[in-house]
């Protein structure tokens, strides 16, 4: 792309007069800016770009073809699940019956789409095991906050105020302590084995030693290193006889869907994040989807507004005005285009298929892991489940990182996997291929792979220098941390 002639921002393509629309004469008299209030004019009108349609034409879309989607090509980011969003699903999510909806038009009149809604809220609840579930919150770390103070609320109902701890191990995505501290609760952490999985011993005595106060705690499962928690069932059983709730985040559900369930396994509150295992595509900040679900007996704490059926009249009603509800997490009912491309991709695949998600996104990873463990240094062995880290190359001596190979990748005309997480090992590698990617996607990244390995001890400055083919080379992390530029001036220009 020609920056130059395309310009990075449309406002430096602006040129004073230029126009891409003409509006129709106006019939209806004008209306002066002096009728408003002075304190809500403004001084000066808006710097706004001028451009003609073709200009802003050719800008977005030479934009949108810097970008890299799924859609574009292979991108195994660990813990994050990109995977393919069926066409489908678009076209349901467009459908005018849908889009022209207003939130507050008479329920008598939208009673497909609150249909959606509590079908999406039953098939969840069949396929983790729980009771009930809300699909209001926005996004996984969301659903993690809207799930704790579900816990909190429930603790309160019992006037046990005390209970103000949350358990987390080490190794939990950042948001689990971060929600936690944004709904006032205390953060303890447990320790994990060498091989990752949570220190029972560790627990034990944390729960111990702040008996009376552990309002619950938060699991990953599998956990971030790609590993299933042997021993949920003995954690639960230790963490409800102290009278703490267990929490899963289940943001990354793929390698359990239709195999297992968290409300099974002793779980009490989940969370799902939609955009992962639903196919949602996601990624730049939204819009997402963290569905929160409880086991029997915790449904009333939920967040209102509640779809629910009335038996009496075969009718979907919204439930605003529970008193035992922890009250609103956001606007209505959250993203419903997401809830749509859920429901749209769970109808698609169908009772029988959805068990096939898991297995094969399981043998996918599995095949990347075994075709690179002799050039690829793996920490931890075993049979991972949908993703597995890496510690960087295994020669060490070719001085290339992590990071390095992650960028050289983007010249391949790959995504990089998911780098420097988790926090366990220095050079963290965390790659997840999805259940989508054909044998051949496959092979081919692992080719790359080896070949990446290859020219770190043949020709390393290749490495360090990556990425050379992509609109914007390697940019300076440090600096954009330290002094980021985060809005435009106009006296750039
Ligand atoms: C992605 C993710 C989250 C957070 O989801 P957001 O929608 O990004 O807020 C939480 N936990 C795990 C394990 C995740 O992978």
């Amino acid at each position: 792309m020609n920056n130059k002639l395309y310009g990075n921002l449309i406002f430096e393509l602006s040129h004073p007069g230029r126009r891409g629309y003409s509006l129709p004469t106006n019939r209806f008299g004008s209306y002066s800016t002096n009728q408003l209030a002075p304190e809500l004019r403004r001084g000066e009108d808006a710097a706004l770009p001028e451009c003609d349609e073709l200009t802003v034409v050719r800008h977005y879309t030479n934009h949108s073809q810097n970008n890299f989607g799924v859609n574009n090509g292979f991108y195994p980011l660990g813990s994050c699940t990109m995977k393919y969003n069926p066409i489908i699903n678009e076209e349901i999510a467009a459908m005018p019956e849908f889009t022209a909806l207003h939130p507050l038009q008479p329920i008598e009149t939208c009673q497909g789409a609150l249909e959606v809604y509590y079908r999406l809220q039953q098939s969840l609840a069949a396929l983790t095991g729980l009771s009930e579930f809300t699909l209001n919150p926005c996004a996984g770390a969301h659903g993690e906050l809207t799930g704790l103070m579900v816990i909190r609320t429930y603790h309160q109902s019992r006037s046990d105020e005390r209970r103000t701890k949350v358990i987390i191990p080490d190794s939990a995505h950042g948001t689990n302590p971060a929600s936690a501290a944004v709904c006032g609760l205390e953060v303890i952490e447990v320790k994990s084995l060498a091989d990752g999985t949570v220190n029972v011993d560790d627990l034990r005595e944390l729960l111990a030693r702040y008996q009376g106060e552990v309002a619950g705690m938060m699991m990953t499962n599998p956990n971030t290193l790609g590993l299933f928690e042997r021993n949920i069932p003995l954690i639960a059983k230790l963490v409800h006889e102290a009278g703490g709730l267990m929490y899963y985040d289940g943001a990354n559900l793929n390698p359990m869907l239709g195999v297992c369930r968290p409300g099974d396994m002793g779980f009490d509150v989940m969370h799902i994040n939609l955009h992962k295992t639903f196919s949602t595509p996601h990624g730049g900040g939204g819009p997402g989807s963290g569905p929160v679900g409880v086991r029997a007996g915790l449904e009333p704490f939920l967040p209102t507004p509640r779809v629910v059926l009335n038996e009496s009249d075969g009718c979907l009603h919204v439930e605003t005005d529970n008193p035992q509800s922890l009250g609103s997490v956001g606007c209505f009912f959250g993203n419903f285009g997401v809830v749509l491309r859920a429901y749209a991709y769970l109808l698609s695949l169908g009772k029988e298929n959805v068990k096939l998600v898991g297995p094969l996104a399981t043998l996918n990873a599995n095949y990347i892991k075994e075709s690179l463990r002799d050039v690829y240094e793996l920490p931890i062995d075993g049979v991972c489940k949908h993703e597995f880290v890496f510690d960087g190359l295994r020669d060490k001596s070719t001085g290339i990182t992590t990071m390095d190979v992650a960028k050289r990748l983007l010249d391949y005309g790959y995504h990089a996997p998911t780098i420097y997480f988790p926090l366990l090992f220095h050079e963290a590698m965390m790659i997840e291929p999805t259940e989508n990617e054909s044998k051949e996607t496959i092979d081919g990244f692992i080719a790359v792979m080896r070949t990446i390995a290859q020219e770190a001890s043949q020709q390393p400055q290749l490495l360090k220098d990556a990425p050379c083919g992509t609109p914007i080379r390697r940019v300076d992390d440090v600096l954009a941390a330290k002094q980021p530029i985060l809005t435009w001036q106009a006296s750039l220009k």
